[in-house]
């Protein structure tokens, strides 16, 4: 079959590789019809990590299923299916409470499992054109009869919208609170979205990409362009100088240094000092541990640069971690399904596979226009 493999920093290509297929009763094969490239994937893509040459990349999957193992009972060939990117197995301590992005089965030691992904387990990812989905049962998100119809809008499902959501969840977004989002990325689109879904008052989204500024004007939050001024202060104009009341971090390791200044950038210290004393604080954005220094936000020794002490005089409180998809999704499909959300305001780009090399080098160039692309093996 044909798939987009990793060759190496900023390498990928599109070559023939062994077919994925149904290794283990439980397992369930998918042929996809639509896989994102996502943020997370530019750190393997600019070789930040230490994946082999040759993995299939991808684990933003949305497809039909074409074959179920003999220990499949739920799932049936013919299903239109939605693959959250975190494989879990559904009975292990940490999947049994909703913390599927934790599995203890799927990567015993390490936290959970990823299709096409380093250190997240040795599972081959979804740019492809079959993926083998293991604990097919557990793992797909059947999708209702408009499954074609809207797509774009399911295909968000696998990891940006429940992601973005668990940013609030994460910071416990309630009804009439005010919300600063630091990046206006897809995860940080989805952030705010979540964060207006969940009745928010005001959403304030910081970035300084015009195209990206203005997706999230669109939806009605107010854009905070930090190259017009540091952000945190501006943050404190719009919210009468007391903060807004919960924050989301949807940047991660790779920051823009906003001001110039001579220490690393740092998104959880501006959001300490743009979110109010006793509020909340979701970071869903990645701060990969063995990348030090560079044109990011982690010191000379790799790491995240945090001023705890400003963030317990304020009393906040903060959350982390990779989003459990399966938590989130059903409630999610249902407000796609209903009319009341439409993720796909953000997808900017729908190619076919054979155009994935060019479009890694768009979307890892941050080029205006490239906010969000699927591929279509
Ligand atoms: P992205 O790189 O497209 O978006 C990041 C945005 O942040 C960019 O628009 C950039 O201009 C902006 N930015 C950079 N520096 C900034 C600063 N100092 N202040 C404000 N904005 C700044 O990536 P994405 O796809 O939106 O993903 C964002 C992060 O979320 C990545 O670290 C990704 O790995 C992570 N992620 C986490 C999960 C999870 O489960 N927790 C899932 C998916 C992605
Ligand atoms: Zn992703």
């Amino acid at each position: 079959m044909k798939a987009l493999v990793y060759e190496g920093p900023r390498q990928v290509k599109v070559a023939d590789v062994p077919d994925a297929r149904v290794e283990r009763p439980t397992d369930v094969l998918v042929r996809i019809t639509s896989t994102n490239i996502c943020g997370s994937d530019l750190h393997m893509y600019e070789g930040r990590t230490d994946l082999e040459t040759g993995r299939v990349l991808g684990h933003e999957n949305l497809g039909e299923v074409v074959e179920v193992g003999a220990g499949v009972d739920r799932v049936q060939v013919g299903d239109r299916v939605c693959l959250p990117f975190n494989i879990g197995c559904g009975f292990c301590a940490n999947c049994e409470h909703g913390r599927t992005a934790y599995c203890l089965t799927v990567n015993p030691g390490a936290a959970g499992g990823v299709y096409g992904y380093a250190g997240m387990g040795p599972y081959q990812g979804g740019q492809a054109e079959y993926l083998r989905v293991p604990f097919g049962d557990f793992n797909c998100l059947v999708l209702p009869p408009d499954a074609e119809e809207k797509e774009a809008d399911y295909a968000m499902l696998s990891d940006i919208f429940p992601t973005g959501y668990h940013a609030t969840e994460l910071a416990d977004v309630s009804v009439g609170e005010s919300v600063v989002v630091f990046g206006a990325g897809p995860v940080g689109l989805m952030a705010a979205y979540s964060a207006l879904l969940r009745g928010a008052s005001k959403v304030m989204v910081v970035d300084r990409h015009p195209d990206r500024l203005q997706l999230a004007a669109d939806i009605g939050a107010i854009p905070v362009d930090d190259s017009r001024g540091p952000a945190v202060e501006q943050v404190l104009d719009l919210t009468g100088g007391t903060g807004a009341d919960k924050g989301c971090e949807c940047v991660g390791y790779q920051a823009h240094d906003p001001d110039g200044r001579e220490e690393p950038a740092s998104t959880l210290n501006d959001l300490v000092g743009s979110v109010r004393a006793t509020g909340a604080i979701g970071v869903v954005g990645l701060f990969l541990p063995q990348d030090p220094g560079g044109p990011d936000q982690l010191s000379r020794e790799g790491k995240a640069v945090f001023d705890l002490g400003e963030f317990w005089f304020k009393g906040q409180r903060i959350g982390t971690g990779q989003a459990n998809v399966k938590a989130y999704n059903r409630r999610l499909r249902a407000l796609i399904h209903e009319g009341r959300a439409k993720p796909s305001f953000l997808v900017s780009h729908e190619l076919p596979l054979q155009r994935g090399p060019e479009a890694y080098e768009h979307f890892d160039r941050r080029d205006e226009g490239w906010t969000k692309v699927i591929l279509r093996p």
